[in-house]
């Protein structure tokens, strides 16, 4: 999608109103518009990155600077139980807006609210593939 057509970079640059919660320079911090849970906020790029794999690493370090701030004040605030971090990287993870975002999602004693996977079996052979070939990347 070009720039100019994404939401987020409409929000980010005011054509778009938003429920702004916090900006610095190099990001905007937003209510969700479909809350997951009360208090579920979006830390959005300022400047239009797909996703983390495309997202400057200075920028993703800052991003965890900003959630771990958010988590302390929301939870102070609403008085959760518990946050979940939720970041989504392209459609097959579930991303629906290709434009860079850290989910904040408050939780609530019993909320009911579902995250959660089956746990599966380690396969041997992605076992011995990781062991040997993550630390290329390093
Ligand atoms: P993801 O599935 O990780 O791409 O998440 C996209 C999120 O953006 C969803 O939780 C949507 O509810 C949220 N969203 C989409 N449009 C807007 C908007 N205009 N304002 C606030 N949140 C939005
Ligand atoms: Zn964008």
């Amino acid at each position: 999608m070009g720039e100019n057509k994404c939401i987020f970079c409409k929000i980010a640059n005011g054509e778009v109103p938003s429920s702004t919660v916090y900006e610095d320079d190099v990001f905007k911090v937003i209510l969700d518009i479909n809350p997951a849970s009360a208090g579920h906020v979006l830390i959005i790029s300022k400047q239009h990155y797909k996703n983390l794999l495309e997202l400057p690493s200075d920028l993703a370090a800052k991003s965890i600077v900003l959630a771990k701030k958010l988590m302390i004040g929301i939870t102070d605030i609403l008085k959760c139980d518990g946050v979940n971090l939720v970041q989504n990287n392209e459609e097959a993870a579930g991303q629906t807006v290709f434009h860079f975002h850290v989910h904040i999602i408050p939780r609530y004693q019993d909320d009911n609210l579902r995250l959660n996977w089956t746990p599966g079996l380690l396969e041997e052979e992605i076992k011995v593939k990781m062991l040997t070939d993550i630390r290329n990347y390093m």
